[in-house]
């Protein structure tokens, strides 16, 4: 970085004394950034106008431990990460693919920019990894999400160039992760084999795209050779790609052409100025690379709807008729791998061979003879949803023991009764003789501390 940067090496290491940035960014699918705002339990400090929904949170909050975290009110995402979804800026109705998406930062922030409209594909490579973004996707209460396992050229194979736009979050050499995690292991080889595979996925990542569509790749490391270097190679390659100028907000910096390897054979090397850089001595962040790419020609692919057959479960309607006051589309109510109940999005690609995790929202799950509403479900309600609702302040106990996943005592109508904090769904309870069982996830019950 010393050779890099030159004169101003002094300043960007002197950012390393600093502590990591931490970030906050509202769900504004779930409530207003003003409403949040007024009932914020952390002092917020706006990251800037790229992010309405974004704010810098002083260092020794925890917030991942309130229960409004629990219920998708927020999501923990450092602030150059925020700058990502704002530029590529998806639009309701678009469809939008995040190529590699876990754990889901950017997913949730492109679905909330989306307005849950259209839809978006969240897919990644690992499936562990695909699971915990599930699980944050469900936290955020989205319905028009697709969230898959496979490799990008399955995903090409079978999708073809649909999308509107399309996140590639490549896998690199992480530089802007060691303020906040340390050092790890970082080496010359490691830079050059990731920047090898970024160039790989860009290609899948490409051929997913619809003419006219709009591609984002991003890092969150320095290196040109994953940066200038993968875009300066795929440009060279495809001369139906162009970059486009990105709206420039403060602390946003420009991309460095001198950095391109000299062995790149890209004639206007000048547009990789386009590219746009976060640097941590310049802008309040971990740092971060963010390239736009708009394929040329202008087509918009038809919008399938959902082609499968819906399910007439009399399971789920004695259980919508006793619990909900919403209503949901019996005629895009269909199974998901066998057991789970999904309502699916209005427009919706045929995704025979791909490793599904979810289509849509998840309702239920269905057994032979009885049926157990999904935690998903519960996290798109809110408490005037719903028949049946416990509805805690967050500094109850005893909502501190529902997650904990103790029983509730609480009198009312045995049934299905959604466990809320103001008013925000958090989970399922089902109350027998005034005693409530708990049924919020196994794998997301806390265990007690000290201060309770
Ligand atoms: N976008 C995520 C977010 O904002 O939370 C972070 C993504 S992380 C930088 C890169 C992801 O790429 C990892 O989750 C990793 O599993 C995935 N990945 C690695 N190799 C891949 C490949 N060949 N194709 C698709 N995804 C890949």
């Amino acid at each position: 970085m010393a050779h890099l940067l030159g004169a101003e090496y002094d300043a960007f290491a002197a950012s390393y004394a600093q502590a990591a940035q931490v970030g906050l960014r509202i769900n504004t699918l779930k409530i207003s950034t003003a409403d949040f705002s007024s009932k914020s339990p952390f002092p917020l400090t706006p990251v800037g106008d790229y992010e309405p929904a974004g704010f810098r949170l002083a260092d020794e909050e925890r917030p991942g431990r309130h229960p409004y975290h629990a219920a998708g009110l927020f999501y923990l995402q450092e602030p150059s990460a925020m700058a990502v979804a704002a530029l590529l800026d998806p639009q309701p109705g678009e469809w939008v693919l995040d190529l590699a998406a876990a754990p889901g930062g950017k997913a949730t922030h492109l679905i909330a920019r989306m307005h849950d409209q259209g839809l978006l594909v969240a897919n990644d490579v690992s499936r562990s990894r695909a699971r915990d973004l599930a699980e944050n996707l469900e936290r955020w209460g989205a319905r028009h999400t697709l969230i898959t396992s496979s490799a990008p050229p399955q995903l090409a194979a079978r999708f073809g160039p649909v999308f509107d736009r399309v996140l590639l979050d490549a896998p690199c050499s992480g530089e802007g992760m060691f303020r906040k995690q340390g050092g790890f292991a970082w080496s010359d080889e490691i830079v050059l084999a990731c920047a090898r595979r970024q160039t790989t996925v860009l290609q899948s990542a490409a051929s997913l795209l619809r003419p006219g569509g709009i591609l984002a790749y991003a890092t969150c490391t320095f290196s040109p050779e994953e940066n200038e270097g993968t875009i300066g190679r795929f440009l060279a390659e495809r001369p139906g790609f162009r970059l486009i100028d990105p709206p420039r907000f403060a602390g946003f910096a420009a991309g460095r052409p001198e950095w391109l390897p000299a062995d790149v054979p890209l004639p206007d090397r000048a547009q990789l100025a386009r590219c746009t850089r976060l640097w941590p001595h310049l802008f309040a962040g971990e740092g971060h690379f963010v390239a736009l790419l708009q394929k040329e020609g202008d087509e918009r692919p038809l919008r399938p709807t959902w082609s499968g057959r819906p399910t007439q479960s009399a399971l789920w309607r004695a259980f919508a008729q006793e619990t909900l006051r919403v209503k949901f589309e019996e005629g895009r109510i269909g199974m998901v791998n066998g057991r789970f109940l999904h309502l699916f999005p209005p427009t919706t690609p045929d995704t025979t061979g791909l490793y599904l995790l979810r289509h849509g929202l998840p309702l239920a799950e269905l057994g032979k003879n009885h049926l157990i509403p999904h935690h998903a479900l519960a996290l798109a309600l809110t408490a005037v949803d719903v028949n049946q609702a416990i509805d805690f302040t967050p500094d109850d106990p005893l909502l501190h023991a529902y997650l904990q996943g103790q029983p509730i005592a609480h009198s009312g109508p045995d049934g299905w009764v959604l466990i809320a904090v103001d008013g925000y769904g958090l989970g399922w309870g089902k109350r027998v003789s005034g005693l409530v069982k708990n049924h919020y996830p196994r794998g997301l019950r806390r265990t007690p501390t000290l201060q309770g």
